[in-house]
């Protein structure tokens, strides 16, 4: 797009994102829940759609849809229902989706994303719904196969309001939601195995103007950077259209990543063109707000308010607090290492420097860290202390993270102690003074610099185990004597 267009037109983004809950069986019958597997080796009558199969809703997929809700500050209503939602499509065995509609379990929260400065984007609703089948198209030569161990796995689809106002905008506020339903536990939020999808919903309008009304839908998105390079794409796409004076059709679009464009799929369909009525075979959802109540007791610290209490309370740095609440479970690492040393800080360094940069080199993730914080801990008291340098801590790290042995033994072994024994400083000290006589001359004579130096030799002489500080005080003293 031209930047003249850039500025003559603002997108319009709205999304619906698809999450996999994670329980072991499906949303309305006992069938396990799993990625990959033989096809069609987890159906049952039910989720085949056979005449007469009864189903029943799973309680922890609705604890879970209760859980997502609360956590984006949505409304859970205490009756919520399930509708019939009709299309024809060959993974659809039943011809009809059980989902919600115009009763969903919770409507009305939000999700505050930082741009950099705060923006509340509006969460419309959040209901429960069934996934459906997999058709395959690669197996047989011309034929399509189709794979319903997936149908009936349970889905919550979360909708926003259409408050975003950039591609960019989309993506920070799919990674803030990402994280947030990582915090609630709800889902693994894997998009390689399809549990967590995005479509996304665009239309353009004059800078802060009124819309231009028709808005087309974006599907088939694999990453988060798919959703964006394809808003991106369609941003301009729909600016182009409207700036030779045509119009922009209501259409879903598929977007093909490796062509770099989005091809039209149908015209999009209206909510009449589904044929909702009420699903006859499912009692409605009814919760107690005892129960909503509870549910809402044990949601964890989310992912801003965590941020914000590790500045607070570790005097930490916003870019250190953002990256360690970037994920709860290296929060709650960080936080078991702080409060053993008491250093906040340096104990951030520690994780953010050391910890994070060898997982990353294996790409592992803090859950599959071999070392306990404790054993962080002690390392990092060792060279707080003095007891080890810097230097040597950073050595003693490696091998701890490698071995599983504690810094302790480690030091002990290797002979990394460092000396603060003045006897011993003074050997070394009386070393260097004989052995750079003109040096020490110079320093005597006002050579200020030269100190470095023969600070250097002493360590040196030291093997580095000398304490630096006691080092250079005896140093000190014996050449202004
Ligand atoms: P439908 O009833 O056709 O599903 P909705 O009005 O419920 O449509 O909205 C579906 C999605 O489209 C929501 O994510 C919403 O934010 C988004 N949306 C609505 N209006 C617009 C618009 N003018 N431009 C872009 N997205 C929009
Ligand atoms: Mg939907």
């Amino acid at each position: 797009m031209s930047d003249a267009a850039h500025a003559r037109h603002e997108a319009v983004i709205g999304l619906e994102i698809h999450v996999q809950l994670r329980t072991r069986t499906k949303l309305f019958c006992g069938d396990t829940v799993a990625f990959g597997g033989a096809p069609n080796t987890r159906v049952c009558p039910v989720c085949l759609g056979l005449p007469g199969a009864l189903p029943v809703v799973n309680a922890l997929a609705v604890e879970l849809a209760v859980r997502t809700a609360l956590g984006l500050g949505c409304t859970v209503h205490e009756t919520s229902r399930f509708a019939r939602k009709h299309y024809f499509y060959p993974d659809l065995p039943k011809g009809y989706q059980i989902t919600q509609h115009d009763e969903p379990i919770a409507t009305g929260g939000s999700l505050d994303i930082r741009r950099p400065g705060e923006r509340r984007i509006r969460i419309r609703r959040v209901h429960l719904e069934e996934d459906a089948g997999r058709s395959l198209h690669d197996r047989f030569d011309g034929c399509t196969a189709v794979d319903l161990n997936r149908a009936g796995v349970p889905l919550v689809e979360i909708v926003t309001e259409p408050d975003l106002r950039s591609p960019a905008e989309a993506r920070a506020f799919l990674d803030r939601l990402k994280q947030t339903l990582q915090y609630l536990d709800v889902s693994d939020c894997d998009m390689e195995k399809g549990s967590l999808r995005v479509d996304a919903n665009i239309s353009i309008r004059a800078s802060g103007g009124a819309s231009s009304g028709a808005r087309t839908e974006l599907k088939n998105l694999n990453s988060f950077s798919s959703v964006e390079r394809a808003l991106e794409w369609e941003t301009a796409r729909q600016a182009r259209a409207v700036g030779k004076g045509g119009v922009v059709e209501p259409e879903t679009l598929l977007w093909d990543a490796d062509r770099g464009e989005a091809r039209s799929m149908r015209s999009k369909e209206s909510g009449s063109d589904y044929r909702y009525f009420p699903e006859p075979d499912v009692p409605p959802v009814s919760l107690s707000a005892d129960l909503i109540a509870s549910i809402a007791a044990a949601l964890p610290e989310m992912p801003a308010a965590k941020e914000s209490r590790l500045r607070a309370s570790y005097g930490l740095p916003a870019g250190d607090a953002s990256v360690l609440s970037a994920d709860r479970h290296l929060a709650d690492w960080f936080e078991a290492v702080a409060q053993q040393t008491g250093d906040g800080k340096a104990s951030s360094n520690w994780v953010l420097t050391h910890v994070l940069g060898w997982l990353n080199q294996r790409g592992l993730s803090i859950n599959e860290i071999p070392f306990t914080p404790a054993r962080l801990a002690e390392l990092i008291g060792l060279v707080l202390d003095g007891t080890i340098s810097v230097t040597a801590g950073r050595s003693v790290f490696r091998e701890m993270a490698e071995s599983g042995k504690n810094a302790r033994d480690i030091v002990a072994a290797r002979g990394l102690a460092q000396v603060r024994d003045d006897e011993q400083i003074e050997v070394w000290v009386d070393t260097v003074v004989a052995r750079y006589p003109d040096e020490v001359m110079r320093y005597r004579a006002g050579a200020a610099q030269v100190f470095g130096f023969l600070m250097g030799r002493l360590m040196k002489e030291s093997a580095g185990t000398a304490d630096p500080r006691r080092a250079s005080e005896l140093l000190r003293r014996r050449l202004d004597e």
